[in-house]
């Protein structure tokens, strides 16, 4: 390792750092990989969407056979969970992804280093070396003519708490010994909503408490006026312009003290808590201060090429750095175009701008909502909840947002990011053939509805 020079050196063997890695060794690129845990995937595979995705699957299953007789089928009697089968069925999907890495590496020619890596300052001579701390402790360097740094983040906590068995973030929480009966959970982003559900569903009272005015805050305020109303309909108490003020631990679980949207204190007791109020970007301990890095609000600043003021040094987020590295073509990521997902039941899926958003950016909208009440594929399902609402500029029709609660909302919003990245219209939209009965057929209904002609509505 000593005397190679990389041609880059990624920190951070997460879906952002494993990812820039392959792709750089498919660039013809050498490649070196320094990853702190012994297993590839960070938090995503490990304690993020992964394992939460294959539990809302389970939850799904449960809740369908929960209905089972909705659907016609008779003598499930009564289901009951075998939870430690279900953590066992998410680790082993886990531990199959970790090989799966694993064995993308060995085919990539990846070297693959383990332990904690920092920056030692600027280059020199165009080369940056890279201090490793092994597990054991002993220190090596590694030499690179880039950087790519990709630590990740880590769930933030409220100030004085500790995780342990009783306050919890997304690690613990994945790998509990039983289901809670009762679970506070302190924040309603997407976090924060797919473990209500997921807990929700196995049987546990699930309150919420939200510090802003709305759950789901960053997506459209019809979503989070819909998606209050469907969790309140499943019996989760949901809580928002919460102010949580204290959290304790009590002999038998937590009490949370919180001032509530009308200023009055008010407490609740449950046996867990989740904290799911945001994540912080992992900036410390890595050398950040040794270069020209900057930092914003902890996360550190790139250039739409993930460069930072370093020369040589990136962080990411996504592939394009690594094309750049190659000295290939690369598209610059469009923030817009990302799609955010929220996997709880029911399921929001958006790309783009919400109507609100829009309306400040000055355009003239012309707006086209569709229910998935209107859908017969979603009725085949027993899921008809939700809707698509389509946010689109009046004088071009060009699609500006596209914002899905419902069904497959996760699987559906790809359409809609495929569209906008090929700068697609309503008008083409609407009279693109989509198979029928199908989910996506929601999308051409809402498309047609901003011209007032959706079918099925
Ligand atoms: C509960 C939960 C559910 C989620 N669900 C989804 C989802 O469904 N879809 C989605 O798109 N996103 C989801 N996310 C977000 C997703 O997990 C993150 O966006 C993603 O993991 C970020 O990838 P990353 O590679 O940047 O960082 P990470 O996955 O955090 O990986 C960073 C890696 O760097 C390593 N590392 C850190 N510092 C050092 C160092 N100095 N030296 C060496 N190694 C280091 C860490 O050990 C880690 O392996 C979810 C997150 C959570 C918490």
């Amino acid at each position: 390792m000593a005397d190679t020079i990389y041609d880059v050196a990624i920190i951070g063997g997460g879906p952002a750092g494993y990812t820039a890695a392959i792709r750089g060794a498919e660039y013809g690129l050498k490649v070196a990989l320094i990853e702190k845990s012994d297993k590839l995937g960070g938090t995503c595979l490990h304690v993020g969407c992964i394992p939460t995705k294959a539990l809302l699957f389970n939850a799904e299953i449960w809740d369908h056979l929960s209905h089972a007789s909705d659907f016609g089928i008779e003598g499930i009697g009564t289901p009951t969970l075998n939870w430690s089968a279900v953590l066992k069925r998410k680790d082993s999907i886990v531990a199959k992804h970790v090989k799966g890495l694993d064995f993308l590496f060995k085919k990539h020619k990846i070297a693959r280093i383990e332990g904690f890596a920092s920056l030692t300052g600027p280059a020199q001579a165009g080369i940056h070396t890279v201090e490793v701390t092994a597990t054991a402790g002993e220190l090596s360097q590694l030499k690179a003519k880039n950087v790519i740094l990709a630590t990740g983040s880590s769930a933030k906590m409220l100030p004085g708490l500790q995780p342990g068995p009783r306050i919890l973030t997304n690690i613990e929480i994945l790998s509990l010994a039983q289901p809670p009966k009762s679970l506070i959970v302190i924040g309603a982003g997407a976090v924060g909503l797919e473990f209500s559900s997921i807990f929700r569903s196995f049987g546990a009272e699930v309150s919420i408490l939200e510090f802003l005015p709305r759950i789901a805050p960053v997506e459209d305020e019809e979503v989070s006026k819909e998606l209050t109303r469907l969790f309140k309909k499943r019996g989760i108490d949901v809580n928002t312009g919460a102010k949580v003020e204290q959290v304790e631990e009590t002999p038998t679980g937590v009490k949370v003290t919180f001032t509530d949207a009308n200023g009055k204190p008010q407490i609740k007791e449950a046996e867990k808590v989740l904290v799911a109020v945001g994540r912080a970007g992992r900036t410390e301990n890595i050398g950040i201060e040794k270069t020209k890095i900057e930092l914003d609000r902890g996360l550190i600043k790139v250039n739409e090429a993930q460069q930072t003021a370093e020369p040589g040094i990136y962080a990411i987020g996504d592939i394009v750095s690594v094309a750049k590295i190659a000295g290939r073509n690369f598209r610059p990521v469009r923030r817009d175009r990302i799609p955010a997902c929220t996997y709880a039941e029911p399921q929001i899926g958006s790309v783009g701008l919400t109507e609100a958003q829009a309306k400040e950016q000055g355009y003239e909208l012309k707006i086209g909502k569709f229910p998935f009440a209107g859908n017969s594929k979603a009725t085949i399902l027993g899921n008809h909840d939700g809707f698509v609402k389509i946010v689109s500029d009046a004088k071009y029709g060009e699609i500006l947002g596209v914002h899905i609660l419902g069904p497959q909302a996760t699987e559906l919003i790809a359409e809609a990011v495929a569209v906008m990245e090929l700068e697609g219209t309503v008008n083409e939209m609407m009279f693109t053939i989509h198979a029928h009965p199908t989910l996506a057929e929601s999308l051409l209904d809402a498309f047609g509805a901003v011209e007032g002609m959706a079918i099925n509505a």
